[in-house]
């Protein structure tokens, strides 16, 4: 499962706190300073880590505590709380227009994230929602990509609108688009084109997408197994297009945790849905709570 190594090390300092009767301040203080070494090896964003620490130790090292009957289990209670509080707290849904009216949700991300799996993924939540969904296949650069998105959304039952990888990407949006209002779609998703990294020609592509129709969310879709970078990669993302949320894939297979931890605190913007495989059924809506539980055991 997902974040084994971080668990077990928590569960570690949290098994020795409960141990112990009664707690002294230097006790928590050498708990927190083994949370923090278990958070930065997990790839959590350094700065993140010491406001966490901060905060929990502030909390924990009150009277209240210290004198309260299991201080160990309100250490611990804490540290849950605060993680929580660090993923965001509530679940964020992606934001509909209200009643049948049309959204468009932009998907962007890096090249090999997740992007055209995810769509399709997020396209088969929808339409069990009964939306009447259209898949954009904008990405006209990556080899296989559009035959990628029409096999998957066949397979979710869902349109897949393409223009073949000749016409200009904000073209084939705006076209997708006519086509939905016209044929009474409530959602189209619009699967973008990734770079391996970071470049200017993809930023400028999705300005100028976002320019020229409107997009109602953006969703950044990121891998949670590249950690820190995942997180910078959110940043610059945000700085450039604008994001309303981040989609973290293979999850399945982080066993540190630390983009899940740090996106929300360093971008501000909120988590929506969880990759957990590759199977177009394995996306999950992001809990905070839950996810703090699972990373602590
Ligand atoms: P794109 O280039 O961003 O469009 O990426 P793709 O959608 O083609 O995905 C790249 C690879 O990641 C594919 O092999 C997907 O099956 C895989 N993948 C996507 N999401 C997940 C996930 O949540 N878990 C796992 N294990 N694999 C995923």
């Amino acid at each position: 499962m997902a974040f084994d190594s971080l668990s077990e090390k928590l569960q570690n300092v949290f098994k020795n706190l409960r141990s112990k009767g009664r707690l002294t301040e230097d006790d928590v203080k050498a708990a927190l300073k083994e949370v923090k070494m278990a958070l930065l090896e997990a790839d959590v964003n350094f700065k993140v880590v010491k406001q966490f620490v901060k905060d929990v130790q502030e909390r924990a090292i009150g009277q209240d505590v210290m004198n309260g009957l299991n201080p160990g289990q309100m250490v611990i209670k804490i540290v849950n709380e605060e993680m929580v509080k660090l993923m965001g707290s509530e679940t964020t849904e992606i934001k509909l227009q209200p009643g049948k009216a049309l959204t468009v949700i932009m998907m962007e991300g890096l090249q090999g994230a997740g992007k055209t799996t995810t769509a399709a993924k997020l396209a088969g939540k929808f339409k069990l929602k009964g939306k009447k969904v259209l898949l954009t296949a904008c990405d006209i650069y990556r080899p296989g990509a559009i035959e990628q998105l029409q096999i998957n959304g066949e397979k979710q039952g869902v349109e897949v609108f393409s223009m073949g990888d000749k016409i200009k990407p904000v073209n084939i949006a705006k076209a997708a688009i006519e086509h939905a209002a016209k044929n009474e779609f409530n959602i189209v998703i619009l699967d973008t084109a990734g770079r391996l990294h970071i470049d200017d020609d993809m930023m400028a592509e999705l300005q100028e997408i976002k320019e020229n129709v409107t997009v109602h969310q953006t969703v950044l879709v990121v891998d949670a197994m590249t950690g820190q970078d995942a997180v910078n990669v959110a940043k610059m993302f945000d700085e450039k297009v604008g994001i309303d949320g981040v989609i973290l894939t293979k999850l399945d297979g982080d066993t540190r945790g630390g983009a899940a931890l740090s996106i929300r605190a360093v971008t501000g913007k909120p988590i929506l849905y969880v990759g957990m495989g590759e199977k177009l059924s394995d996306l999950e809506q992001f809990y905070p709570d839950r996810m703090a539980s699972r990373i602590l055991g």
